[in-house]
């Protein structure tokens, strides 16, 4: 049997080929207690690994938990809020205590407080700090954490296709993101703080920003930069980095609309997560399961 079709099965009893993790392999996945997070959490259980649901309510968190130990599924839990850094501070040491490290991150969590044909700025602080500055905030602080060693370590930042450089139409900015060899951590940081001010003062509008869901537009911008940014820094450090867009998927993001399900996105998602090492790229977005070199954009 492949690979793929041991992922296709719920437990994978394979013969030929077999799957590169185990119950060894340690998955954390934040914003798990419900949509694309929690399903991805199931899947990635399923399959065998060990898995940390993550949840910055830790009732809600206890209770996504609970419903999976009812299906069988025995997962971990710390509560983790990314947009909090004493609570990251406290997750990675909790991590450290009780496994010693980690193989892979999917960074899930993520808000927006736009309606789908809504466009308002009004929370813009809070989903830069959420959906950009959480993400990076925690790869940082787990960077010393992954293992990196049985065999390549894995971070998979769940973005969206509303933040790729074809929505940008400030051509000085779509330059600057472009340019490989320019970019770097603080570029990107500028360029979330110069939107900020400009939600502030009131001119974002004039300055070609992504004009679909901006302020969350503008997040996914800032982490898929960011990931492409790490990618290069990890090259042949036994750390991968690529994007995964779920698409229009039926969760609370999108008041449930949305064309698949959140088990669809996530079995994609687990895919990509697991994907063999020969076929593992870094520095990629993937639309669904397709991947996109940023660059080419
Ligand atoms: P949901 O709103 O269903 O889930 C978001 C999750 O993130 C919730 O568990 C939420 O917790 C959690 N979260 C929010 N803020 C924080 C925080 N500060 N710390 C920890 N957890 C937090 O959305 P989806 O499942 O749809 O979204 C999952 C990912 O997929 C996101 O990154 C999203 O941007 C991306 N995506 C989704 C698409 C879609 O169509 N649904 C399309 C493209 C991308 P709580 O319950 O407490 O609010």
């Amino acid at each position: 049997m492949h690979w793929m079709d041991c992922m296709a099965t719920k437990k994978h009893s394979c013969s030929r080929s077999m799957p590169w993790w185990s119950k060894e392999t340690v998955a954390v996945v934040t914003g798990a207690n419900k949509g694309i997070g929690f399903a991805l959490v199931r899947r990635l259980a399923e399959l065998g690994l060990t898995v940390v649901l993550t949840a910055r309510d830790g009732r809600k968190g206890m209770e996504a938990v609970e419903l999976l130990r009812r299906e069988g599924l025995s997962v971990a839990f710390c509560r983790l809020d990314i947009s909090d850094p004493p609570s990251i501070a406290v997750f990675v040491s909790w991590l450290r205590k009780e496994f010693g490290g980690l193989d892979i991150l999917v960074n899930n969590a993520a808000v927006s407080f736009n309606e789908i044909d809504s466009n308002s700025v009004d929370h813009a602080e809070t989903v830069i700090q959420t959906n950009f500055f959480g993400p990076k905030l925690l790869i940082e602080a787990l960077l010393p954490l992954f293992r990196r060693s049985t065999a390549t370590s894995r971070i998979l930042n769940v973005s969206s296709q509303l933040g790729l450089l074809n929505k940008v139409r400030n051509s000085a900015l779509r330059e600057l993101l472009q340019d490989e060899e320019k970019l770097s951590e603080d570029k990107i940081k500028q360029m979330v703080l110069q939107f900020l001010s400009q939600v502030k003062d009131g001119t974002w509008k004039e300055e070609g920003w992504p004009k679909v869901w901006t302020d969350y537009a503008v997040s996914k911008l800032a982490l898929n930069a960011y990931s492409r940014w790490l990618a290069k820094q990890q090259e042949g450090r036994g750390l991968s980095v690529n994007c995964f867009c779920p698409g229009f998927t039926r969760t609370a993001m999108t008041r449930g609309q949305g064309s698949r399900t959140a088990d669809e996105a996530a079995e994609v998602g687990a895919m990509l997560a697991l994907l063999p090492l020969d076929k593992l790229p870094t520095g990629k977005f993937f639309k669904w399961s397709t991947p996109i070199l940023y660059s080419k954009l």
